[in-house]
C-alpha cells in the first residue's frame, strides 16, 4: 500500500490524480489532501478518500471545513503553510503529488524533497524558481522525482533507463541523445492575426484547443509562456544544454514530446490529451496501471503537423528561453512577474500582449545576482512581484 499526499487536490491535476487513485484503491491510500480555499470540494473529497489530514490555506477556509466535517472521520485539519511543510517532512505519507499552482507550491514540495520522498512533480514552477537547488537537494536526500507534466513525462518515457535513474545529473550525450523535441500545440491563437492579439479576452485565451486545464496554465499556453517554463523545467530535469532542447509546435497534441538519438532515430510518446495518462505512469512507474484513458485510434487521429514557433507571435517563449540561459534570478523573476501579469489579465486589468510587456519590464528592471539558497529565491520572487504590480498598475 503506497500512502499518498495530494497537494492541489481540488484543482485540475488533483482531480485527475484522485480519479486514477480511485481505480486502484487496493494499492494506494490517500493520507493527505491539501488545497487553498474550496471548502465544498475539500469536504466532498474528504468524505470519499478519508485522509488523515486535510489542509486548506486560505484564511477562514480550514475553520469552515472543521465545522462541516463529521468528527467520525478522525481527520486532522491544518490551516497554515508551516503546518503543511511539517506534514511534508513527516512520516504520514510515502509519495506526494505536487500540484499546487504557482510559486505557492515551492516550499511544501521542497520539504518533501528534503525528506527524500517520492515526488510526482506537476508544479513546474518549483523547477523554474529553484531548479539547481531542487535537483541538488533531491540527489542529497535520495528523493525520486518523476515528471507529471505531459511533455516531460513523454520525454522521460522516451529516454534510456540510465537517464531515468539519474534525473537532473544525467549525461544525455553519453546516452546517445542528440536532442529533446519539446512539443506544444501553439494554443488557441496559433492562427490568430498577430496585430489583433492585444484585443483577445480571457475567455478566448482559456479556450485551449486540446487540453482542459486550470486558468493560469491555459493563459500560459496561449502566450506559450507555458512552453517557456517547460523549457526551463526540461533543462533541470534532463540536465540539457541549449543545443539539446528544441521547441516544436504540433497543433494536434497527439505526440506529447520526442527524443532524437545520434543514430538518426526519433522516439515519441503518443496518447490522448488526458493528464490521467502521465499521472498513472508516475504513480505506477516502473509498472503500468489503467488510467481510464482510451488508447489512440490511429484510424481517427488524422493528420499530424509540425511548425516552427514564430517569436513575434510568442515573444514570451523567447523570453523564457533566454532567461533559462541567463541564470536562476532571471527565471525566478520571470515566473513571478508572469504570475502577476496573468492574474491581472484574467481580472481584465491589462490586455493579452501586456503580459509579455510587463514580464520584459520586470526582467530589465531587476539587478540580477546569483541566488544560492531558498530564502534568497523567495525574497527575489517577492521583489519581482512588487515591481510587476507597480508596472501593471501603470498599465491599466
Ligand atoms: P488549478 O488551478 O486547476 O488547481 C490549483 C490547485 O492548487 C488547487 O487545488 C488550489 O486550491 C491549489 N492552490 C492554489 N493556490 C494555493 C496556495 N496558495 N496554497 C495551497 N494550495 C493552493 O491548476 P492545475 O491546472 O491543476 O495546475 C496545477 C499545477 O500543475 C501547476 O503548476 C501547473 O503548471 C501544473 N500542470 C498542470 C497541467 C494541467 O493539465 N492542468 C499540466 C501540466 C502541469
Ligand atoms: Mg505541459
Amino acid at each position: 500500500m503506497q500512502r499518498l499526499a495530494v497537494l492541489g487536490a481540488t484543482g485540475s491535476i488533483g482531480t485527475n490524480t484522485l480519479d486514477v487513485l480511485s481505480r486502484h484503491q487496493h494499492h494506494y491510500q490517500v493520507t493527505i489532501l491539501a488545497a487553498y480555499s474550496n471548502v465544498a470540494k475539500m469536504l466532498e473529497l474528504c468524505l470519499v478518500h478519508k485522509p488523515k489530514y486535510a489542509v486548506l490555506l486560505a484564511a477562514g477556509a480550514a475553520k469552515q471545513l472543521s465545522e462541516q466535517l463529521p468528527s467520525a472521520l478522525n481527520c486532522e485539519i491544518i490551516d497554515s503553510l508551516d503546518g503543511l511543510c511539517q506534514l511534508m517532512a513527516s512520516d504520514s505519507y510515502d509519495t506526494v503529488m505536487s500540484a499546487i499552482v504557482g510559486a505557492a507550491g515551492l516550499l511544501p514540495t521542497m520539504a518533501a524533497v528534503k525528506q527524500g520522498k517520492k515526488v510526482l512533480l506537476a508544479n513546474k514552477e518549483s523547477l523554474v524558481m529553484s531548479g539547481e537547488l531542487f535537483m541538488q537537494q533531491a540527489q542529497q536526500s535520495g528523493s525520486i522525482i518523476l515528471p507529471v507534466d505531459s511533455e516531460h513525462n513523454a520525454i522521460f518515457q522516451c529516454l534510456p533507463d540510465q537517464i531515468k535513474d539519474n534525473l537532473g545529473h544525467c549525461d544525455l550525450s553519453s546516452a546517445g541523445v542528440e536532442r529533446i523535441l519539446l512539443t506544444g500545440s501553439g494554443g488557441p491563437f496559433l492562427n490568430h492575426d498577430i496585430s489583433a492579439l492585444s484585443q483577445v479576452t480571457p475567455e478566448q485565451a482559456c479556450k485551449h484547443p486540446n487540453w482542459s486545464m486550470g486558468r493560469k496554465i491555459s493563459v500560459d499556453s496561449a502566450t506559450m509562456m507555458n512552453k517557456g517554463l517547460e523549457y526551463i523545467e526540461a533543462k533541470w530535469l534532463f540536465n540539457a544544454s541549449a543545443e539539446q532542447i528544441q521547441v516544436v509546435i504540433h497543433p494536434q497534441s497527439v505526440i506529447h514530446s520526442m527524443v532524437q538519438y545520434k543514430d538518426g532515430s526519433t522516439v515519441a510518446q503518443l496518447g490522448q490529451p488526458d493528464m490521467r495518462t502521465p499521472i498513472a505512469h508516475c504513480l505506477a512507474h516502473p509498472q503500468r496501471i489503467e488510467a481510464g484513458v482510451e488508447p489512440l485510434d490511429f484510424f481517427r487521429v488524422g493528420q499530424l503537423s509540425f511548425v516552427e514557433p514564430n517569436y513575434q507571435r510568442y515573444p514570451g517563449l523567447k523570453m523564457a528561453i533566454d532567461a533559462c540561459h541567463q541564470g536562476q534570478s532571471y527565471t525566478t523573476a520571470l515566473n513571478a512577474a508572469n504570475e502577476e501579469a496573468v492574474a491581472a489579465f484574467l481580472d481584465k486589468k491589462i490586455g493579452f500582449t501586456d503580459i509579455y510587456k510587463a514580464n520584459a519590464e520586470v526582467l530589465n528592471f531587476m539587478q540580477h545576482q546569483p541566488l544560492d539558497c531558498l530564502d534568497a529565491i523567495l525574497e527575489w520572487d517577492k521583489q519581482a512581484r512588487r515591481i510587476a504590480q507597480g508596472i501593471i498598475k501603470r498599465m491599466h
